[in-house]
């Protein structure tokens, strides 16, 4: 933990510093970061292909004499909440979030779970992420009821899935105390906790496939909970936007033995009105440019289409940078 603070404040100070140099063009050297998730999760991937592309756009465009000056990296971080309070403190260039945090974030109508943040902007939307129930082998868990009086992970501060979760108990009625114990492990600690028999579940919203899950179903025997018929998930799709429906298919880990549904919300990247327009304009434009690799980077890419990207799930106003980019498409 300790290393992780300190990579985070070196790469959240190298950011400040680039922002206090005025991040004046993007063809002067400046450093992006730009907040993940957890080092199992798809956000670490979405982050680091951006990065990706940003540094082959700048290497190609050298060749070919349009050049920009952009660094970039993307550290592993707590998640969707975490990353937009430090994009709305200058201290993240760019993030990934859950819908429901950008929505929340952008309009203030959840602050004590994210911090209000008007000055949040959308970027595109990437891939969908179902919120999953994973429950241990013969844990006998069927629906969120029968996680009462069980050892259930409601996820580290600062993650998508611990707000996520809190609407379910929310909706439910449920406070901490319906569980035996509430952990607050990481996404990364929790399928671990699971197959070692500390926990009977956990809740993770994350794209599909997840190396993080598989340890957990693949590894132990662990199973995803069809929450479909649950009518707090249901009334959460029905009065919001930023969330839907969304189907794990059969076969997806070895104990996936028939399609499971569950409701979830789109992985969102997003940035701050303060980021300058040149800076969003390079780091959209290589990643659109690139579509093809970027896809090849995760299966939950493969599908990316830009259409979608650039329209599903985005609450926040598009950043006139990016916005930029989508117009000289005619998009
Ligand atoms: N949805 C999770 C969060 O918002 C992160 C999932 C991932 O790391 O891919 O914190």
């Amino acid at each position: 933990m300790k290393q992780f603070e300190r990579t985070l404040l070196t790469t959240a100070f190298a950011s400040a510093v680039a922002l206090a140099a005025g991040h004046s063009s993007a063809q002067e050297t400046s450093f992006l970061t730009i907040g993940t998730g957890g080092p199992t999760g798809v956000y670490f991937v979405v982050g680091n292909s951006v990065c990706r592309m940003v540094h082959k756009e700048a290497a190609e465009g050298r060749a070919e004499g349009r050049k920009h000056g952009l660094r970039c990296s993307a550290p592993s971080t707590a998640g969707s909440t975490y990353n937009i309070g430090q994009i709305c403190a200058g201290e993240l260039d760019f993030g990934v979030a859950q819908s429901d945090w950008q929505f929340h974030a952008y309009n203030g109508s959840a602050p004590d779970r994210v911090s209000p943040c008007p000055d949040l902007r959308a970027v595109f939307s990437v891939h969908p992420e179902p919120y999953q129930i994973v429950a241990a082998e013969g844990s006998g868990i069927q629906s969120w009821q029968d996680l009462k009086g069980k050892r259930f992970n409601i996820g580290n501060p600062g993650s998508g899935q611990r707000g996520t979760t809190e609407e379910l108990m929310g909706g439910h009625g449920w406070t901490t105390a319906d569980f035996a114990v509430a952990t607050e492990l990481t996404s990364t600690e929790q399928a671990n906790a699971l197959c070692d028999g500390n926990i009977d579940a956990f809740g993770y919203t994350v794209g599909v496939p997840n190396a993080g899950v598989a340890v957990a179903t693949d590894g132990c025997g662990a199973y995803i909970v069809d929450l479909s018929d649950d009518p707090v998930a249901q009334k959460l799709v029905e009065e919001n936007d930023y969330y839907a429906f969304a189907t794990i298919p059969e076969g997806t880990y070895t104990s996936t033995d028939s399609d499971v549904t569950t409701f979830g919300v789109k992985a969102t990247f997003v940035t701050s009105a303060n980021v300058p327009e040149d800076v969003v304009y390079e780091v959209t434009r290589a990643v659109f440019e690139n579509l093809d690799d970027f896809r090849s980077l995760h299966p939950a890419f493969a599908n990316l289409k830009p259409e979608e990207m650039i329209a599903d799930a985005l609450s926040a106003p598009i950043h006139p940078g990016a916005q930029k980019y989508y117009d000289e498409k005619g998009w």
